[in-house]
């Protein structure tokens, strides 16, 4: 079976109910990046850091897997799929997709501030000030905040190089490192990217723009893939 590559971004759980980022009425509009999600704003009011996460886990649970996300699950018949996301819900592996690289976090986990291996599983929406590690250390949300390193950069750079067909989705392609994965995908492999807004991509080589919201033209792509490559 041939490896396909899906690398998505908020865009994709967008129809699910969560907001994205950037989108205009997206979470930035109501929180600056600097207050909720970089180590500063820890350091400086945990609190309302902890809270932010908090409403973004409670929302996370309550939402559903979209047509996105499913048709990337059904692909695994056809396809060896890997997922590498920069969204934190759990909203692709509820679809069933098996293996899902997290580039930047999982809300439904916390990690101890002071050791980053200590990773728990939090019981339901709220992680609460008080709430520690078995080290004795404050759990924070297991998310990767801006300014910190991204430990699975590496595995997703292995993952898009033996790629031999590359999909986007749903993501602004404005968050580096995580950007440059379109970097290391194989010159010569199919690439496509599904994108109601694909402002950037032109600067990334040959790629085939899918103007679609992800639940209708990830759908009508995969049924594309499916006769193309598989038949
Ligand atoms: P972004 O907000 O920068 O960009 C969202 C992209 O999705 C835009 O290009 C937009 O045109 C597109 N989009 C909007 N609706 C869509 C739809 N229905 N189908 C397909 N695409 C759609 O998000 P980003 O590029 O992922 O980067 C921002 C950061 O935000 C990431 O690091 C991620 O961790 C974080 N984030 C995650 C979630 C989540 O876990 N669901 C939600 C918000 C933000």
């Amino acid at each position: 079976m041939k490896r396909l590559v899906v690398f998505t971004g908020a865009g994709i759980s967008a129809e699910s109910g969560i907001k994205t980022f950037r989108d205009s009425g997206g979470l930035w509009e109501e929180h600056k990046i600097e207050d909720v999600a970089t180590p500063q704003a820890w350091a400086k009011n945990p609190e309302m850091v902890q809270e932010f996460y908090n409403q973004r886990r409670k929302q996370a649970l309550e939402a559903k897997p979209n047509a996105g996300h499913f048709v990337i699950a059904e692909l695994q018949k056809h396809f060896v799929v890997h997922v590498i996301t920069q969204n934190i819900d759990d909203l692709h592996e509820r679809a069933g997709s098996k293996k899902v690289v997290h580039l930047h976090g999982e809300i439904k986990k916390s990690r101890s501030s002071a050791y980053p291996n200590l990773i728990y599983n939090i019981k339901g929406w709220e992680l609460k000030m008080g709430d520690r590690c078995e080290k004795g250390y404050q759990l924070r949300p297991y998310i990767v905040w801006f300014g910190e390193a991204v430990p699975e950069m590496d595995n997703a750079i292995d993952l898009v190089q033996q790629a031999d067909i590359f999909i986007v989705a749903g993501t602004s392609l404005n968050v580096y490192p995580a950007a440059n994965l379109l970097d290391y995908a194989p010159n010569e492999i199919p690439k496509f990217y599904v994108d109601p807004n694909p402002d950037l991509v032109y600067s990334f080589g040959e790629i085939r723009v899918i103007k679609e919201k992800a639940g209708k033209g990830l759908p009508e792509l995969a049924e594309k893939l499916v006769k193309e490559f598989t038949t």
